[in-house]
């Protein structure tokens, strides 16, 4: 394929990746925003399958089907509350490619006194001192992109198991452990520095016989994996949306950083794209949780007791009161009284699968006259966006489905809020109990309105694991039991 066909294909594609970024960024377009980024990478794909760098067409092929099959299969059968583990997954992959492309790139060229590497530098061409100057940028680059690959591989890996819930959520709390993370990567750069100096000298420190500069790499590839599972293993409970977005931040740089090591533009703006946008959603996630960004960026994560200290073990004071529980029927009756109701969605609505009989709740009230609307906390859910996502495929209308900030300063108007499988995001105790893992974190104020009815199978901690005292407030009730049945019985009522 000539050179410009595939130049315009990759503008086209990148183009196609803005205009997918813009149309997820809201609802109404986020269908578009899926086509446009499916059109980009499928174009991509194939021109890339199509150049002239690809020797051995008949050994991508087969990769590429599978690779498509697999991930057609999986991603149709992943049950929504498995996403977030899925996106875990994908990280990890995108980690693991920045290694092994880093290595790769670096075999492919041995190290006797200098390389070209794989990415067309033409070193030969050049004069001695340019030549030098280039291969070490690109030692530079490879360093950069193994290290970044390896602590996303396996900070992936872990945050898979956590979200899965095979690896507790408790937080890892080595003693001394930021001096730990310290050493870590001061050892990576000693090595990352002894690695270009040998990889260019054409000698190894550690080791005789194998390509220059190898040990070292290696050496700082294992160092880098065990900064990654360190990382994540010492985050708890509620902060995980922050490593989630954080990891997808990572891919993306560990996906730009190959980018560099194949001298790929496509691969440097994808990369650059999905790097800089997970770092923007790590930073609105930082905001609603109430975190430090530059904390979160050097991996201090809530430690040392301060505000928000889900990496504490503490579970915050036990609540005190009594629970009462509703029947279906009550609660059709106070909806049916009510003229405004707020319903709050959270990680219970998503097992459940009670989104469509909400809707019908929402339209019976609706044409009652109520004026019923959705208050949704950024990290309900397991996964940005979740409960937006969930809403939509129930067609909820999007101008009721409101932001935290937007819905907080009516709930003390509200007659009746209906709290649906939410439990973190409601808890006061963010407020008000200062020894709780989650003090510090904006919370929807559900406990002002006159009444709050929250749905949930029984008295069980959310994904924090803190005990939640509005369950025990005069003007709570609970409604026990899976949120669909509950709701489907409420929807019953109502109609009769
Ligand atoms: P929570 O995890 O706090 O609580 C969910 C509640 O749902 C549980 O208490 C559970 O109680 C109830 N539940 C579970 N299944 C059902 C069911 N079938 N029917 C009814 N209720 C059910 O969820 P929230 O949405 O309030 O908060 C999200 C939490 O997840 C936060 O701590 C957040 O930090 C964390 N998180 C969020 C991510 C994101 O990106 N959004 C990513 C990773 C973590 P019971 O068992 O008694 O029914």
């Amino acid at each position: 394929m000539p050179q410009t066909i595939l130049t315009v294909s990759y503008l086209l594609a990148s183009m196609l990746f803005i205009l997918s970024l813009g149309g997820l960024s809201a609802q109404e377009t986020a269908r578009r925003g899926n086509f446009y980024g499916f059109a980009g990478i499928f174009i991509a794909v194939a021109v890339t399958a199509l150049s002239a760098t690809v020797t051995e067409f008949s050994l991508l092929m087969p990769a590429i089907i599978a690779g498509s099959l697999i991930g057609a299969v999986l991603a149709s059968r992943v049950a929504m509350t498995s996403m977030p583990e899925l996106v875990a997954v994908l990280h990890s992959f995108v980690g693991l490619a920045a290694v092994l492309v880093g290595v790769g790139n670096f075999l492919q060229a041995p190290h006797t006194g200098g390389h070209t590497g794989g990415n067309g530098l033409g070193a030969e061409s050049l004069s001695q001192a340019a030549a030098h100057s280039l291969m070490m940028i690109h030692d530079i680059e490879i360093f950069i992109g193994v290290f970044i690959g390896a602590v996303t591989f396996t900070g992936s890996i872990i945050a898979f198991f956590k979200l899965r819930g095979s690896l507790s959520g408790s937080p890892l709390t080595l003693p001394g452990r930021h001096w730990l993370n310290l050493a870590m990567v001061v050892a990576s750069l000693w090595l990352g520095i002894s690695f270009v100096q040998s990889a260019t000298a054409g000698i190894d420190p550690f080791m005789d016989g194998v390509a220059p500069g190898l040990v070292p790499l290696l050496l700082m590839t294992a160092i880098a994996c065990v900064i990654g599972v360190h990382m994540v293993m010492a985050i708890g409970g509620a902060d995980m949306p922050v490593v989630v977005s954080m990891l997808n931040s990572y891919s993306g740089w560990a996906a730009a950083a190959a980018g560099f090591m194949l001298a790929n533009d496509l691969l440097i703006v994808t990369g650059a794209l999905v790097g800089s946008s997970g770092a923007i959603l790590s930073f609105i996630m930082c905001r609603a949780m109430n975190r430090s960004f530059v904390s979160v960026i050097l991996g201090g994560f809530g430690t040392g007791g301060g505000k928000l200290a889900a990496s504490s073990s503490s579970t915050g004071k036990a609540p005190v009161g009594e629970v009462i529980a509703v029947e279906a029927a009550e609660v059709a009756d106070l909806l049916t009284a009510a003229k405004s109701v707020v319903i709050v969605p959270g990680y219970g609505m998503a097992v459940a699968q009670a989104q469509h009989p909400i809707r019908e709740i929402t339209d019976i009230l609706r044409k009652r006259g109520v004026n019923v609307r959705f208050g949704i906390h950024p990290v309900a859910g397991r996964l940005p966006g979740h409960m937006n996502v969930l809403l939509a495929e129930a067609n909820v209308p999007y101008d009721i489905v409101l932001e935290m900030d937007e819905i907080n300063d009516d709930l003390p108007t509200t007659d009746v809020v209906i709290v649906v499988g939410a439990n973190d995001v409601v808890n006061p105790a963010a407020q008000t109990d200062e020894s709780s893992p989650i003090y510090g974190m904006p919370v929807l104020e559900v406990w002002k309105a006159k009444t709050c009815v929250v749905l949930k199978r029984g008295m069980a901690s959310g994904y924090a694991g803190v005990d939640n005292p509005l369950f025990y407030n005069s003007n709570s009730r609970m409604l026990f039991g899976d949120a669909k049945k509950s709701i489907d019985a409420v929807l019953a009522a109502l109609r009769s």
